[in-house]
């Protein structure tokens, strides 16, 4: 019974599997036309050997009704070739095309036994074999469909076994029999072919959901499960090719986290991948309508969505937001700030390199202005981002002998006032852009790659110049980020200690703490390098950045010193109170000290009664060209007023403990 009903099932073609009924449609497509083709052929055929014998009807009359069905048939079968149906469409023409396959079996069977019953037994042997030839070619033109071909050799075989057994002749019995065992075995291969055909469907089918999860694999981010650069790309390519045509906007957004480098290197990677899984879900829990949020790389994400500025810049804002609130890590709550930056399309740039480049270039506006917050491209960002190419492309074209040099600023140590050495300061005359100062040049040289071959050039100057003055002078010389993590660089500012034979005490590397965030590991190897090869190292304008007494515990640094900007409010207690703690800081831990940007009489008088022993400022000079400190020296033996120190102790200018 429950094989009865399976059978059932089948012959109603199974809608619990739609893909293969689609492919099963599309396949009889293809054949159909081909099996209408075969009936009216054989149709002509039968009629005409029948023509003499049997009545008009049964012959013209029935094959005019036979031509018209089969073509009306056959048309509408050619009509739907380009047709790919929906499964649920599949599933129901191929239904009616069962029916009818049944429906047309009965009609030719009837009229086959009803021409049989005329004619002599050459007629008849046409019929049997008119029979044998149809029902065989139309189980073949039904192979993708073998319900119709079981429903139709059962129409026709069987009705003809019976029909000939009732008349008790053994030959005709004999060919019927014939038909309906040949028909049984032809019936075996339709099947073993419908089941290899069902099973490529089905492998097809797995193949592509197979590709589907490899294409979303591809374009997901492990980490934080977000979808990742590439597809952001792609995203962007899609809605700037749809903006154009709806003539439209579309804001591009580029997040990035502000601290996670120095979580990254306080507690490892491992907690870093942590903090950024956790940010993933955050940003994954953010559902805000047509904005898609992508990993782009390390602690750096990117948004796309609509254009509208207010839009943009708030949901920027929320996703800053969003990113900031504490996070619990294992034991462990950490804090990251994320900033923004927007550009708009059309206004910002119409390609994808362009509007990625602008919204890079807003972000570092937003981490150096407005942190935490979202900052939108703009026309004065514009005209910034041209004088920069001006600056660069000057860079480029720059020739280093003639167009760089360094100037010195006397480094005074108090109560005596004497000069113990210079800060060299680089100077950038370019033939095209005239003066430009370090701050402007330096950080575009470091994105070019330019300070590579800067950094050595005034360094190897620098250290000439210095050591052709008289007595014995240090050398305070400031390197930049890139410098300081790359051993390439490193290796070779020792070199030129070495050849100047030059005591590598009397040198000093300036950096900042920025520099040496961006890349602790790396920064604090060369830091040791530098220290064991006997040169000092300075934390440069301390106060402006982290001001992380960590770093100071864990970096090898001989000196601190203080920005210029605490000596501009020193007036003001709560300026007097940093630089005051910074010095007794500097006293416990042993360093060297020194206040930079003293001006006025005033400030010197406040430095000296916090007791600091180094000081640098317009008060006493600024930076000197070598050929103005040469001349001083040869006439007077001082620079700028006073008196060069005999002989240079750094260590003992530290401020001891009190
Ligand atoms: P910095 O290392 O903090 O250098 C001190 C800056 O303050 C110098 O500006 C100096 O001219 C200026 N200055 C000194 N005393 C006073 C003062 O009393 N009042 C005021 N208002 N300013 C004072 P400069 O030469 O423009 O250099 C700017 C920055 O460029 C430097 O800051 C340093 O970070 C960078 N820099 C300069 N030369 C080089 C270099 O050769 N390599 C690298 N990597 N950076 C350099
Ligand atoms: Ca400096
Ligand atoms: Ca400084």
């Amino acid at each position: 019974m429950k094989r009865v009903r399976a059978f059932i099932r089948w012959m109603k073609v199974d809608p619990r599997h739609p893909d293969i009924a689609r492919a099963q449609y599309n396949e009889l497509k293809t054949q159909i036309p081909s099996l209408y083709a075969l009936l009216m052929v054989n149709a002509v055929a039968v009629s005409y050997t029948h023509y003499d014998v049997a009545p008009f009807y049964l012959t013209v009359g029935a094959l005019a009704a036979i031509l018209v069905i089969s073509a009306v048939r056959l048309v509408v079968w050619i009509k739907v070739r380009h047709l790919d149906p929906a499964p649920a469409e599949a599933v129901r023409r191929l239904r009616r095309t069962i029916v009818i396959g049944g429906l047309i079996a009965a009609i030719y069977i009837t009229w086959s036994l009803s021409l049989d019953t005329y004619g002599g037994p050459e007629e008849r042997g046409h019929i049997a074999l008119f029979i044998a030839i149809t029902v065989i070619g139309c189980i073949f033109c039904l192979t993708n469909l073998p319900q119709a071909a079981v429903l139709v050799m059962a129409v026709v075989t069987i009705p003809y076994l019976v029909y000939y057994l009732r008349q008790d002749n053994d030959v005709y019995t004999a060919i019927a029999m014939n038909i309906f065992l040949v028909c049984v075995v032809v019936l075996q291969v339709v099947f073993r072919n419908h089941r290899s055909f069902c099973k490529l469907v089905r492998s097809q089918a797995e193949t592509e959901v197979l590709n589907a999860e490899n294409e979303r694999l591809a374009q997901t981010d492990a980490l934080t499960n977000l979808p990742n650069r590439r597809y952001f790309f792609s995203q962007l390519e899609t809605r700037i090719g749809k903006a154009k045509a709806e003539q439209s906007t579309i804001a591009v957004g580029v997040v990035d986290l502000d601290r996670f480098k120095q979580i990254n290197d306080t507690y490892g990677h491992q907690l870093g991948d942590q903090l950024l899984g956790e940010v993933g879900k955050r940003l994954n829990t953010l559902s805000l309508p047509d904005v898609v949020i992508c990993r782009l790389g390390g602690d750096e994400f990117g948004f796309l969505c609509p254009g509208d500025p207010n839009e943009a810049t708030k949901t920027g804002d929320r996703i800053c937001e969003l990113l900031s609130a504490p996070y619990q890590i294992g034991d462990l709550q950490v804090s990251v700030g994320a900033s923004c930056g927007l550009a708009l399309y059309p206004q910002a740039g119409t390609t994808a390199q362009v509007l990625f480049g602008r919204s890079d270039y807003a972000l570092y506006h937003a981490k150096t202005n407005s942190r935490g917050r979202s900052t939108i491209y703009s026309a004065a960002h514009e005209a910034l981002m041209r004088s920069e190419q001006a600056v660069e492309t000057a860079l480029q074209r720059a020739n280093l002998e003639e167009e760089f040099e360094v100037h010195f600023q006397p480094v005074v140590s108090l109560p005596d006032r004497t000069i113990i050495g210079f800060e060299a300061l680089a100077r950038w005359h370019s033939p095209s852009l005239g003066e430009v100062r370090p701050d402007r040049f330096i950080p575009i040289a470091e994105r070019t790659g330019f300070v590579h071959n800067l950094t050595p050039f005034l360094f190897a100057k620098a250290l000439k110049q210095i050591k052709a003055l008289p007595g014995d002078l240090c050398l305070a010389f400031n390197l930049s980020g890139h410098d300081i993590t790359s051993p390439d660089t490193v290796d070779t500012l020792l070199e030129i200690i070495r050849s100047h034979e030059l005591p590598p005490q009397m040198v000093t590397f300036e950096i900042t703490e920025t520099a040496v965030i961006s890349s602790y590991d790396a920064a604090e190897k060369s830091l040791r390098k530098l220290k064991t090869a006997g040169a000092k190292t300075a934390l440069d304008d301390f106060g402006t950045g982290y001001s992380s007494l960590g770093y100071l515990h864990r970096l090898p640094i001989d000196c601190v010193k203080i920005d210029r900007s605490f000596l501009a409010g020193i007036e003001d207690p709560a300026d007097e109170g940093v630089v005051r703690s910074i010095i007794e800081m500097c006293r416990s831990l042993q360093m060297l000290c020194v206040v930079e940007g003293v001006e006025t009489r005033g400030q010197l008088d406040l430095v000296e009664k916090l007791q600091c022993r180094l000081v640098q400022g317009d008060l006493f000079s600024g930076a000197l060209s070598y050929d103005v400190i040469r001349e001083s020296v040869d006439k007077t033996d001082k620079v700028a007023g006073l008196p060069l120190s005999v002989s240079t102790q750094l260590d003992a200018l530290k401020l001891s403990a009190s």
